[in-house]
């Protein structure tokens, strides 16, 4: 163990968003890396938008992807009263003031500024000024916030991912630590419990770069070590901008939904914002990211989510996969289908090669376990397009009542048919396909006649020929 602490610190306004769970591998892995420990922070001090069943739901996303704190859960709320301390003690040390501006005063103010064609409304007092009537006005009761006097110096930290970045005096703003009804502000309390839960490093998404030199000031302020920060790119949907619902699934759970594997996912996300540097591996499993991960890799520029590469990747971890796990893996995801281990098992290396997430098998190959309702029209035209074949067809489906259910059996009785039919094997080949599974393309025609078994193979194809010699 190291004296390295990291937290992952999401507030439970939302669902686990793949940017946020990206941020929690990043953190976990650094943690892992160095021997170092991750924490779990719940950031629900605003009442208004924090709910309490987001938070279990984050927490769920969190533990399927396999990043638990390794201590027990904060609660940020839990620790107002000390928020509202360190507010005073701030003030005490000269560092914040008590602003009696109202909301209306406030709204003039940033009028004003539009109207002096000032790109954005920066509040700044006079410390000297503010301090003159704040006692007697505390004493009436006037009601009042606590802003933190932004440094006039500015502010610079060496950021772990960007590198040097700089705020000066003029680019920031004197912000509020306790708004006027006494809750804490965010800036605040992130602060604090960084600071008492002696964070060492604060790894977090590139939106919050903009808060870091407001949180450093108020770490030197208290006279607090000041942790290391490093801001690691946003993930952009396809549409280029922040990854978000309207263009796909973004949320963690939506991922486990539709039957990702987490360490998938895992993978995935690592790779998102982060390269191994060398080579260009990108199937890696927890243990094997743990080995290569450091802060270097993760690079400055966004990353464009890409779900169908994310399929792929599920695909090879579900061939990584055990057999018994694989079983197990495709029964959990066979929705409302009734599926005997039995029959995944025989199914199981049919699909292997070709299989990208469970619906592959019960949606889009479910052949394996229902009878074809419909036939790919493409294929029909271009299968059954003459009478010869029907016929032919029909001939072989004879054969198969006593022919040995073996591929190797199968495949050589339909070629010794085929040339004696003076047709190519492909001609038989494919309108068996399409009665089999309704489409055009399968795994090995043979391998599948052989799970299905005889009974069903024959009871499809006279099925399909019932249909066309009506037509
Ligand atoms: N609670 C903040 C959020 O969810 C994170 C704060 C931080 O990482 O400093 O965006």
């Amino acid at each position: 163990m190291t004296d390295l602490r990291v937290r992952f610190a999401p507030s439970p306004t939302g669902y686990l968003h793949v940017g946020g769970a990206r941020t929690a591998i990043f953190n976990w892995l650094y943690a892992r890396a160095c021997g170092g420990t991750f924490v779990v922070r719940i950031e629900d001090t605003d009442p208004q938008r924090s709910r309490g069943e987001l938070a279990q739901v984050i927490l769920d996303g969190l533990k399927w992807l396999g990043l638990e704190s390794d201590e027990e859960i904060v609660y940020q709320s839990d620790h107002k009263e000390r928020f509202v301390e360190v507010a005073h003690e701030l003030v005490r040390r000269g560092f914040a003031y008590h602003d009696f501006t109202t909301v209306e005063e406030l709204e003039q103010m940033r009028k004003d500024s539009q109207a002096r064609g000032e790109a954005s409304f920066r509040f700044k007092a006079d410390l000297a000024t503010v301090r003159e009537d704040a006692d007697l006005r505390l004493k009436n009761g006037d009601p009042c916030a606590i802003r933190f006097s932004a440094p006039p110096d500015g502010i610079a930290w060496n950021d772990l991912v960007h590198g040097p970045v700089e705020y000066k005096g003029d680019e920031l703003e004197d912000f509020v630590l306790l708004r006027s009804d006494g809750s804490p502000t965010y800036h605040l309390s992130v602060v604090c419990d960084d600071h008492d839960m002696r964070i060492s490093h604060i790894l977090r998404g590139d939106d919050h770069i903009s808060n870091t030199p407001k949180q450093i000031a108020l770490y030197r302020a208290m006279e607090w070590e000041v942790p290391q920060f490093g801001h690691v790119p946003l993930i952009l949907g396809p549409d280029r901008k922040r990854l978000s619902k309207r263009t796909g699934a973004a949320s963690v759970g939506e991922f486990q939904q539709k039957g990702f594997l987490p360490q998938a996912l895992f993978n995935f996300l690592t790779l998102l914002g982060w390269s191994p540097g060398k080579g260009d591996r990108e199937l890696f499993s927890r243990e094997e990211l743990i080995e290569v991960f450091t802060l270097d890799g993760i690079q400055t520029k966004s990353a464009v989510f890409d779900e169908a590469k994310l399929e792929w990747m599920n695909g090879e971890h579900i061939r990584m996969l055990s057999d018994d796990d694989a079983v197990s893996y495709l029964r959990e995801h066979s929705g409302p289908l009734s599926v005997s281990d039995s029959t995944l098992r025989s199914a199981w290396p049919l699909v292997k090669p070709r299989i990208r997430l469970p619906k592959d098998l019960f949606e889009d190959q479910n052949y394996v376990f229902t009878d074809p309702l419909d036939y790919d029209p493409k294929g029909v035209e271009k299968h059954l397009a003459t009478p010869e074949i029907l016929k032919h067809l029909s001939s072989f489906a004879a054969d198969l009542e006593t022919v040995t259910f073996s591929p190797e059996s199968l495949e050589e009785k339909l070629r010794a048919r085929c040339d004696e039919w003076e047709i190519k094997a492909g001609q038989l080949i494919h309108p068996i396909r399409l009665a089999l599974t309704g489409k055009t393309v399968s795994p090995g025609l043979f391998e599948m006649m052989e799970l299905l078994g005889r009974e069903t193979v024959l009871r499809r194809i006279n099925r399909l020929l019932k249909v066309h010699l009506a037509s």
